[in-house]
């Protein structure tokens, strides 16, 4: 992974990994971003970035979790914790949550992303709005191509449990329409082991705040494994999140757990510097079966 990030850092001059730094925002600044954050939806200043989830073996990439990127003309690249919390507020979220549902289906359709597991992150806002289901079934439509079978949609445990009859009867509809629901940020509300019998979902994403002290941390290690084993035994697929270490993608490995999703491999990236990561990825991956 080393040579494709060091390829891909070559290849971009590094110039996309300008982070919003955190000390630049006035305090001032909240609200004017507030203000600014509609408009810059129906602008088209929300992107979509990709970041890789890999088999856990490490040896393909199995597909990608889609996160929003706000890029300001004036502030540059702004990430989703600094605008989510006040788009949840005042209710622009419906709308962003949209906004990347559409970016989601136009990038699947592409040929290049055909055969590729596209995540997305949607809010309890919209997951619990009643024209969501027909928002999805207009975007089926409009894209007859793509295959909403390699479709995830992400909601956290407190998402699904601010109203588990609800949130069952609105994933069996997704379910109905063949696309996959996960349980994002898995373990972190401590709340989901009395829900998972009612939430009929596909995959548990494990919360990163588990992964983040292993192999080291002996209460971690107890509670992923056991996150692990409780997913298997249901036959839930499972995602290791915030996988930064060989140290620890080894561990997850050992416990058989199906992807890994962190910075080890690769940051989210913009589309196209995806494509680059795929290509370059493959390339490698390709070179390396036919030493063996
Ligand atoms: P999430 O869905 O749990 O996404 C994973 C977050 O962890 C991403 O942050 C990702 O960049 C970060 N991450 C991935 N690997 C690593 C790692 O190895 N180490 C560390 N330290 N972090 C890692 P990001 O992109 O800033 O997104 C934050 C959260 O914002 C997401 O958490 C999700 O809850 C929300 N979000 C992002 N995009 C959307 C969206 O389009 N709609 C909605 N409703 N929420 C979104
Ligand atoms: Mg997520
Ligand atoms: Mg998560
Ligand atoms: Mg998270």
């Amino acid at each position: 992974f080393a040579d494709i990030a060091m390829y891909l850092a070559k290849e971009s001059g590094r110039s996309n990994y300008k982070f919003f730094a955190n000390d630049s925002l006035h305090d001032s600044q909240p609200l004017l971003l507030e203000s600014e954050l509609c408009s810059a939806i129906a602008n088209g200043e929300i992107q979509v970035y990709f970041q890789p989830k890999m088999a856990s073996s490490g040896d393909q990439v199995y597909g990608v979790e889609a996160l929003c990127r706000w890029v300001h003309p004036t502030h540059g690249i702004i990430p989703p914790g600094q605008f989510i919390p006040l788009a949840e507020k005042n209710g622009d979220i419906i709308a962003l949550d949209k906004k990347m549902i559409e970016l989601v289906f136009a990038e699947m359709n592409k040929e290049a992303f055909r055969d590729l597991h596209v995540a997305v992150n949607i809010s309890t806002q919209q997951f619990y709005n009643n024209r969501f289901l027909s928002f999805i079934r207009k975007q089926m439509e409009l894209y007859p191509e793509v295959d909403v079978t390699k479709l995830e949609i992400e909601i956290t445990e407190e998402t699904a449990i601010q109203d588990v009859e609800g949130a069952a009867h609105t994933i069996m509809e997704l379910k109905k329409l063949g696309i996959r629901i996960a349980l994002d940020d898995f373990g972190k509300g401590f709340n989901s082991l009395n829900y998972l019998k009612q939430l009929p979902v596909d995959t548990l994403k494990i919360d990163r705040a588990f992964i983040a002290n292993l192999p080291e941390d002996f209460q971690d290690q107890a509670i992923v494994s056991s996150i692990v084993t409780l997913a298997k035994k249901l036959q839930l697929s499972i995602v290791a999140e915030g996988v930064e270490s060989q140290e620890q993608l080894t561990w997850v490995q050992n416990l058989e757990c199906d992807y890994a999703q962190g910075y080890m491999f690769s940051k989210p990236l913009q589309v196209s510097e995806f494509l680059t990561y795929l290509n370059t990825f493959n390339a490698i991956h390709k070179e390396k079966a036919t030493l063996i």
